[in-house]
């Protein structure tokens, strides 16, 4: 699960890692009224939405008087903001964030993931801060620094010393920087993230250490036990048709193809991404229905593939073992009947209960292509949505 970035900063607070002084806006009024409180003499508006790149995209601006901020903030506010991580349609602003200026002197890199290799966190930083961290990886990795964390000990101060040493942060502001490092750790383990990246973690003329930026994402299968950080959530940043599915609790992930995949089993579901695109089809979605799923969950499913405008075709690719043809095929037929099929239906079964289930498609009078194996029904329904 994702957090805006005023939200995040909060978190940082209560962690002791030190961030600029700022205040959430709904309203262009709202946005002046912080500012005023703020008091400082240039505010930054920031518009609050799940995507970085915001500053390139026009989303972030300094603002040198009140009369700025107003106009800034009713520019934003309502504007569609595509950067490079909204993808092509963009995200609509409906939060800014009015935050003090801060007198830069450098930008750095600082960010916390799982490193799958070594099975550890670790902690990576740049002096390269400001822009993309997939540029400098790229372009010039040895300017990337790394300290893998051994869980049993968690992060040690001389670890932060040496990053923070290695990008060469002044050495008056050593100290800082290494409690900035370890106040970061900490919210992330304590806040079960899976990413924390600052980016920039800044330098100030006055001499303070400070948070930029704020990325804090969460590993969302610990959420039950992050009842606060589940307050952050912000349904308007996440894609209806998964909001959906995780009242369902269903396994979805909207795709920008147009082939609506039904499967059973995270693997299968992978799969039959794959065999699609290796037929030079595009899915629209991942979906696993999982093993126990009654007929109910299954119309839900459907349902949702099927209110999808991307979707020209659907496949239904199932293998029965804890989950049984019949009731797959109850819920295809159930959700037709509910919303109506226009598109190709090509359908796969094997396994448990599959003679029933055939059946029942049959005897529904829905027009589907039966296919052989999942090669030969993902070379159908690619075929059928051209
Ligand atoms: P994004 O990563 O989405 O572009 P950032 O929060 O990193 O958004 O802001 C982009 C840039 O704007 C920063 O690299 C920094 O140079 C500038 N900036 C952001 N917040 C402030 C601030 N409070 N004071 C001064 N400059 C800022
Ligand atoms: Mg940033």
């Amino acid at each position: 699960m994702n957090i805006h970035e005023y939200q995040g900063k909060e978190l940082l607070r209560e962690y002791g890692v030190a961030v600029p002084n700022g205040k959430v806006a709904f309203s262009a009024d709202e946005a002046v009224e912080a500012a005023k409180e703020l008091g400082s003499a240039v505010s930054v508006v920031k518009a609050q939405i799940h995507a970085g790149g915001r500053g390139k995209a026009g989303g972030v601006k300094i603002a040198k008087s009140l009369d700025e901020v107003r106009t800034y903030a009713e520019e934003l506010l309502g504007k569609t903001l595509v950067t490079h991580q909204t993808g092509p349609e963009g995200k609509e602003v409906k939060r800014l964030f009015i935050e003090e200026g801060s007198d830069i002197q450098s930008e750095y890199y600082v960010g916390l993931v799982m490193d799958r290799a070594s099975s550890r966190v670790v902690m990576m930083a740049s002096e390269e801060g400001g822009t993309e961290i997939e540029e400098v990886a790229e372009k010039t990795p040895e300017k990337i620094f790394r300290e893998y964390i051994d869980p049993a000990v968690g992060m040690q101060p001389y670890q932060a010393r040496r990053l923070a040493f290695n990008i060469n942060i002044p050495k008056d502001l050593l100290k800082q920087a290494v409690k900035f490092m370890l106040g970061l750790y900490n919210v992330y383990m304590e806040k079960d993230c899976s990413v924390a990246e600052i980016n920039p973690l800044v330098t100030t003329g006055d001499g303070s250490v400070m948070a930029l930026d704020a990325k804090l994402n969460f590993d969302s299968n610990a959420l039950y036990r992050q009842k606060d950080i589940l307050e952050y959530r912000d349904l308007d940043e996440e894609d209806p048709k998964e909001i959906e599915a995780s009242k369902f609790d269903l396994s979805y992930i909207a795709l920008d193809g147009n082939i609506g995949c039904m499967v059973n089993g995270a693997g299968l579901a992978m799969s039959t991404m794959d065999i699609i695109k290796y037929y030079n089809g595009d899915p629209a979605n991942f979906l696993d229905v999982g093993g126990g799923a009654t007929a109910e969950k299954v119309t839900e499913a459907f349902k949702i593939i099927l209110e999808d405008d991307q979707v020209k075709g659907i496949y239904v690719n199932i293998f029965g073992g804890i989950m049984k043809c019949d009731v797959i095929a109850e819920g295809v037929v159930e959700a037709t009947k509910q919303i109506g099929l226009e598109i190709p239906l090509v359908v796969r079964l094997e396994g448990t209960n599959v003679e029933t289930g055939k059946q029942i498609l049959e005897e529904s009078g829905l027009n589907i292509t039966a296919a052989d194996s999942m090669a030969d029904g993902a070379q159908k329904i690619v075929s059928q949505v051209q």
